[in-house]
This record gives C-alpha cells, sequence and structure tokens, in this order.
C-alpha cells in the first residue's frame, strides 16, 4: 500500500484500528491497575441498554409489526452474545484500551467477519451489532470517564509493538497518543502537512498519510511494517521482507545516533554565518524535547493544543498562565514564541466547545473563522490569553506570534487588545514584561503589503504550511490534491524571497516556522534565500544542523537568485547543487 511518507523512519508492529464511529468516542488507556473499574463501567452501560431495550419492547403498542419485537429480542441477544461483550472486555483488560474504544475496536471487527459472509441474512446483521454498539456508546457517554485516563502508556498495551491505523485521526486524538505505545502510524487520509501529519512529527514516529484504503483493508492486529520514508506500508511481510526493514530500521537508529552528536554544536555556515535552530512545540512539556535536541529556543508554540481535549472547558487564564511559564521557565532564559491559538480548519475545537462557542461546522473551514479571526471573534478569550502570555513574561523572554493577519484592521483590534491586556495587569498590580509582538505570514495578501505590516510589528515568522495553502489554494489536508501541494512553485519562492527581503531591509527578525524549515532539502535553499533562522520539530534540528554546518551561504545566494529566475525552480535548484558536488569531489581528487 503506498501513500505520502509524513515522518521519517520504519515501524514495524501489530496493527490497532481506530474505528471511525458515528458517536464521538474518546481514545485513551486506562492505568492497568484500573481496567477492572472501566470492565464494570462497560457493564453498567450495557445493564441500561437492556433496560431501555426491555422497556421499550414491554412498551410495543399491540398493534406494532411482530418484527420489531423480534428485532428487539435479536438487539438484547447481540448485547450479551461473547463475540461482543467478552471480546470487547478482552481489549480492555489486555490492550488497556478505554470501555468506547475496546468497544468500537470489536464493533469493526464483527463488522469485518459480517462482510464476508455468504448468507444475505447473516451479512445484514452487521447493521444490528452497529447499532447495539451505537447504543452501548451512548450510554457510557452519560457516564462519568474514568479517572485518570493514561496517555502516556509506554509499559503496557500488551508484548508487541503496536502501530496505529485510521481512516483519518484529529490533530487533538493524535496529541492524546502522544508519547504513547505506538510506533508508527498510517491513515487513510490527509496531506503532508496536515495538522495530524505534523504532531506525527513532532512524535517522532515513522508514519504515512493518505494511504487511502489501509483502515479497510489492514485487520485488528495485523503485521505491519511502516515505511514513513517511502510512504509504503506493508501488511503481514514475509519474514525475507520483514529482515530486510528490520536492518534498515538499525541503520537509521544508527544515523539517529550519529547526528545527535551534533546537538551542542554551534550552528555555523563554512562561511562564518550564525544559524539560529528553534524549535516547534505543541505542549510546554515539549520544551524538554527541545532543549535535548539543542535549540536556541522556542520559534513557535503552537497554544491552541492546550485548547484541545477539553470536553467542552476552555483553559482559563490562570491554567494557560501555568502552561506558558512552565515552557518559558523549562527554556532556561531562552526565548519562548507563543502564537496565539490557530483555532479551526483541520484543528477543530471538541464538539462541545464549539457548541458552546457557536462554532460549528463551517463550509471552507480553511477560508473560515480560524487563527486571529477567531480570536478577535472572542475578544474576553482572547485578551485572556493575552494576559496570561504577558503574565509569563515576567519569568522569561517571551515573544507573542500572530497567526494567519492579513487586515489592517485585524492588526489595529490585536494591537488594540493587547494595550488593553497590559492595562488590566497594571490596574491589578500584576507583574510582566515588555513583550515583542510578530506577524505569522501565511496569507499571500501579507506577504504582498510586507512594508504596511512591518510598521506595526516588531519579526515574522514565516508559516510555509499555510502561506503554501492560501497561494496554490491546495487544501493542506486533502491528499486528492496532494500532489499539487508545491513548495517548488515559482510563486511561493518568490513571496517567500520578497518576506525575507523586506522583512531585512526594515532591520527587523525573521524566521520560518513552517515544514520547510525542518525538512534537510530545502535547508539550502532557504539560506541561500538570506533566512539566518529557522523553527522545526525537535527531531528535524540535528539534521538540518548537519546541512548548515556544510553550508556556503555566499554561493547559495547565486544558486536561489538562479532559482527564483527559473520557470521550473525545483530542477534548477537541484542541476546547481549537482554541479556543485561533481566540482567538490573533483577537487577533493
Ligand atoms: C504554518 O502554517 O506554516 C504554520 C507553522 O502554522 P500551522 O502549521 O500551525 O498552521
Ligand atoms: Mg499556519
Amino acid at each position: 500500500m503506498f501513500g505520502l511518507p509524513v515522518s521519517r523512519g520504519v515501524a514495524i508492529g501489530r496493527a490497532v484500528l481506530v474505528a471511525s464511529s458515528r458517536v464521538d468516542v474518546a481514545h485513551y488507556f486506562v492505568e492497568p491497575a484500573h481496567t477492572g473499574a472501566e470492565v464494570a463501567r462497560l457493564k453498567h452501560a450495557r445493564d441500561t441498554v437492556a433496560a431501555e431495550l426491555t422497556t421499550l419492547k414491554n412498551e410495543l403498542p399491540a398493534e406494532a409489526p411482530t418484527e420489531l419485537a423480534a428485532l428487539l429480542d435479536v438487539h438484547l441477544m447481540l448485547l450479551h452474545d461473547p463475540m461482543l461483550a467478552d471480546a470487547t472486555r478482552h481489549w480492555i483488560e489486555t490492550r488497556h484500551y478505554n470501555a468506547e474504544w475496546a468497544l468500537t475496536a470489536q464493533t469493526e471487527v464483527l463488522a469485518r467477519q459480517f462482510d464476508e459472509m455468504e448468507d444475505d441474512y447473516l451479512r445484514e446483521r452487521k447493521a444490528d451489532v452497529e447499532q447495539v454498539a451505537e447504543r452501548v456508546l451512548r450510554a457510557l457517554a452519560k457516564e462519568e470517564a474514568l479517572l485518570p485516563q493514561v496517555t502516556h502508556a509506554r509499559d503496557f498495551g500488551g508484548e508487541d509493538p503496536l502501530v496505529l491505523v485510521a481512516n483519518d485521526i484529529a490533530p487533538a486524538d493524535m496529541l492524546q497518543f502522544k508519547g504513547s505505545v505506538f510506533k508508527g502510524f498510517v491513515t487513510d487520509v490527509g496531506g503532508r502537512t496536515s495538522h495530524t501529519a505534523i504532531v506525527a512529527r513532532s512524535m517522532d514516529i515513522p508514519a504515512v498519510v493518505g494511504a487511502r484504503e489501509a483502515s479497510r483493508l489492514v485487520r485488528q492486529d495485523d503485521w505491519l511494517i511502516i515505511d514513513g520514508d517511502a510512504g509504503v506500508v506493508v501488511v503481514n511481510p514475509t519474514p525475507i521482507v520483514l529482515e530486510e526493514y528490520r536492518f534498515r530500521q538499525r541503520q537509521s537508529e544508527l544515523e539517529r545516533a550519529r547526528l545527535n552528536r551534533l546537538r551542542h554544536m554551534p550552528s555555523v555556515t563554512l562561511d562564518g554565518q550564525a544559524v539560529e535552530l528553534l524549535a516547534n512545540i505543541e505542549l510546554p512539556g515539549d520544551a524538554v524535547n527541545a532543549l535535548e535536541a539543542g535549540a536556541v529556543g522556542v520559534g513557535l508554540f503552537r497554544s491552541e493544543f492546550l485548547f484541545m481535549n477539553r470536553n467542552g472547558v476552555l483553559p482559563d487564564e490562570d491554567e494557560q498562565f501555568e502552561a506558558y511559564r512552565a515552557a518559558v521557565l523549562a527554556m532556561a532564559g531562552l526565548p519562548v514564541t507563543i502564537r496565539t491559538v490557530d483555532i479551526g480548519a483541520d484543528k477543530p475545537l471538541d464538539r462541545m466547545a464549539a457548541h458552546e462557542l457557536r462554532h460549528e461546522h463551517a463550509l471552507n473551514p480553511a477560508l473560515g473563522l480560524r487563527a486571529i479571526r477567531w480570536s478577535l471573534s472572542e475578544p474576553a478569550m482572547f485578551r485572556q490569553q493575552l494576559r496570561a502570555i504577558l503574565r509569563a513574561s515576567a519569568f522569561g523572554k517571551v515573544r507573542v506570534l500572530i497567526p494567519m493577519v492579513a487586515h489592517r484592521s485585524e492588526i489595529l483590534a490585536t494591537l488594540d487588545a493587547l494595550a488593553r491586556a497590559r492595562q488590566q495587569l497594571r490596574d491589578a498590580c500584576v507583574a510582566f514584561n515588555d513583550i515583542e509582538i510578530g506577524a505569522m505570514i501565511e496569507v499571500p495578501a501579507a506577504a504582498m503589503t510586507m512594508p504596511l505590516l512591518l510598521q506595526h510589528f516588531d519579526f515574522v515568522s514565516i508559516g510555509t504550511n499555510d502561506l503554501i495553502q492560501y497561494t496554490l489554494a491546495i487544501d493542506r489536508a486533502d491528499e486528492a490534491v496532494a500532489h499539487l501541494y508545491d513548495p517548488w512553485h515559482p510563486a511561493v519562492l518568490r513571496l517567500i524571497a520578497d518576506v525575507v527581503h523586506s522583512t531585512l531591509a526594515a532591520g527587523k527578525h525573521v524566521s520560518v516556522c513552517g515544514e520547510m524549515a525542518g525538512d534537510t532539502a530545502f535547508t539550502d535553499l532557504l539560506l541561500g534565500l538570506g533566512l539566518r533562522s529557522l523553527s522545526m520539530h525537535p527531531s528535524q534540528i540535528a539534521s538540518v544542523k548537519q546541512r548548515v554546518l556544510r553550508a556556503d551561504t555566499a554561493r547559495l545566494a547565486r544558486s536561489a537568485q538562479a532559482t527564483l529566475e527559473s520557470a521550473d525552480p525545483a530542477t534548477t535548484w537541484l542541476g546547481l547543487q549537482e554541479r556543485q558536488t561533481q566540482r567538490s569531489s573533483s577537487t577533493a581528487v
């Protein structure tokens, strides 16, 4: 099976299918000590459904068709059938899935078995199993989830390594799997810079997205190889194939260990240009990885991840402040750039919070109320976040970054909100430091009017993921148009070059924090375009640094200029680099 390679390396493990259910289903692990209580929770929900079905049956009007009573009997029988009841319990006990996850996993197993049946009557029973499971899920939803939920389940989940397979995984769900048992994942949908792919990269586990049929073809517990370099997924490999991939796995581990030695080396090019390598983080806990990887600061803290998986209760000012302060303290004096929430598009709020904020499904979410647009539509919440960020500035070097700015009115409203937040803190005698304010350049309109924008901001950071999406009108999360999502497009390169040029001409700081910054295929080009600051996942820092150490920026600037003038930039750039490699090897001889 083929898909888009989004996170490097090879993973080998047993498939765990996360079914996409019609009911919102949480997926998390429960502590081994709590599995008994989780089984009891499932049983309680089943008893509730049994009572519901019995009442329904007893209250059937006399004139009701007899099939209806028979159907309710079938549902009651299925509810207690060992294929559903015992097997679901088994997933909880052996894999420590929460009850909802265990039930959807088992329903999926049964649905496949029904699909393969010859007999039409039996095949149609699949719908009954799904209906019964859905009733139990609804009953579970009404019960309190057991606490604590375990998301950092490194130590359990069974003996074999596990890999995750799903139609789609929301970034919020991905976040729950961060630091968990999974060694890799595959999804049917998604693009290279979708937020699901981004979280996978931040987890540093091999991943393939856009594999179309994966969740339909793979079965629960199949052995899988996920090749995150080539975008290949092998199902139940032969021993020879398995051995080949195990060899590659060992090779890439050796390569990682080698790169790791560069961690604390200064990042300076051959011609003496210092290049700042910063980290992108999603949660305060990631700051530790950033430091370990040798980052000299956080260039992008995607604060919206604090707003996900909240069951409708969003973090208040104090909770946000604690989170920002934790990141600032962990970075021990290094700068932390906190981006205000970028909720919307492929990072929706959970259903309950969205309902509360009247932010339900938009027709075209990438063009809708997201990022700064959303913040400005919720002024009290926006000021709350700004106050929390300002308060964290008393504990270290903090910068604030505004996503998706495009309009002068948005800029003025943002500055006004910041001024008010400052005033509120002053009135309440709360300490804060002055912080720099930066704009993310993600919309062509902003990139094309830099002199206007730069009047209001201290620094800018180029969000290439969105800049490419909006320049080329390609949904970054849609695998159907992934082949057209092209960072090499002349329009994209020209916009980046212009933004760098005008920002440096204004004497201000410019960085790139989109996925291009951590992709070694673009390091030389970005240096050639004049960039000296790149922000990426901590796991990418070492390999980007290796490129920096070998770079000659004067030569790269000449190649970049020729590339900008070319009708086919990718070919021009690669041709120039190849010629240079040949020249260097012939002089070496
Ligand atoms: C970007 O758009 O490049 C960016 C860094 O922001 P995000 O990926 O969170 O949209
Ligand atoms: Mg963006």
